[in-house]
């Protein structure tokens, strides 16, 4: 039986982040209340304020879309920060959602929690079968502990508690930072910034022949809302959109999305990574859900957003008396 979200109250936590403000969006227009609670209000790390939130606020559902979350160099300069945290904010908000009798539960994973060396395209039933990839394996067991709870509270309790896991994600919200960002948002602003300054090339990291598959926001939130009413089992539930772009295609794509037309360099001081991350959308796929967002049309719409937030930070630093000009 499907889970109806109307009229129910849905709380998602992480509502600041690009997946849970994509949730909060997606979920305007399914006649629900949402909930929310900030920062200062709810440590999510803290079992007892947890606790008081949800006693107090009893939602009928929960997004869990909270996590610290960050690229190769955080979780390699904050390994306890990474482990600690998320295995907390996971712990405390599973936990107290059985004790106050949350209906349904969506916990939000990674592809990371597969192991390092899983036959591809990356199926749901290879978790656990072995060793994670080191760089980011104190994320990956945090979030291995949060679909293993999951799993545990629906044997021991019947609770209706899911996971689904996002391939990597883009769009509005991104972390655009050229040293700490992943690939999109980092080629958006590299060639947004070669596009301003006339530059005759930008630089791609590594050799541009590893492949990566990506998925629009709006898409992962609509597939974990679609989950949420349709999906009901124990085994995690791969989020991605099943195809793949080497990083050179995806280089050029974006310079041409963003109108920077001169030439493409290899930085080959960087790393390539993972010669190829793809996931099996085949589960996804059968419970009925397709992609809607073209990779162009995606990436058209996360420059859109990275041209607005430049645009709100030059207004503040404009009115704070930073800048006589304007080069967005
Ligand atoms: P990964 O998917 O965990 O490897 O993380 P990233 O999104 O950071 O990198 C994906 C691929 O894009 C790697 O092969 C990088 O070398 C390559 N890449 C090319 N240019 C960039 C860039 O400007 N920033 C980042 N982060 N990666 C880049």
């Amino acid at each position: 039986m499907a889970f109806d979200l109307k009229g129910k109250r849905i709380y998602v936590a992480g509502h600041r982040g690009m997946v849970g403000s994509a949730i909060v969006r997606r979920l305007s227009s399914e006649g629900c209340r949402i909930l929310v609670a900030s920062r200062s209000e709810v440590d999510l790390a803290r079992q007892s304020d947890v606790e008081i939130w949800m006693e107090k606020n009893r939602p009928d559902a929960v997004f869990l879309a909270a996590a610290k979350v960050g690229g190769i160099v955080a979780n390699d300069t904050y390994p306890a920060d990474f482990l600690y945290q998320n295995t907390m904010i996971a712990a405390n908000i599973i936990h107290s959602a059985h004790e106050i009798g949350v209906e349904k539960l969506l916990f939000l994973g990674s592809s990371c929690i597969y192991p390092k060396f899983a036959e591809q395209p990356i199926r749901e039933e290879c978790l656990l079968t072995g060793a994670l990839e080191p760089t980011n394996e104190w994320y990956a067991v945090a979030k291995i502990a949060g679909v293993k709870l999951c799993q545990a509270y629906r044997r021991q309790h019947g609770n209706d508690f899911i996971s689904a896991m996002p391939t990597n994600l883009y769009g509005p919200g991104d972390n655009f930072d050229i040293q700490l960002g992943h690939v999109m948002p980092a080629l958006i602003r590299k060639a947004h910034d070669a596009k301003l300054s006339g530059a005759g090339e930008m630089t791609m990291w590594g050799t541009g022949t590893p492949l990566r598959e990506f998925l629009h926001v709006d898409d992962c939130a609509d597939a974990c809302v679609h989950l949420m009413k349709v999906y009901s089992d124990d085994a995690p539930v791969n989020v991605g959109s099943g195809t793949e772009i080497t990083i050179f295609d995806l280089t050029q794509l974006v310079a041409d999305v963003v109108g920077f037309e001169g030439g493409i360099k290899p930085d080959l001081s960087k790393p390539d990574g993972s010669p190829r991350k793809l996931m099996s959308s085949e589960k996804l796929r059968s419970l009925g859900w397709t992609q809607k967002i073209a990779l162009r049309e995606g990436i058209a719409d996360a420059y859109k957003s990275f041209l607005r937030d430049r645009r709100l930070d030059f207004a503040r630093e404009d009115a704070a008396g930073l800048h006589d000009f304007r080069d967005i």
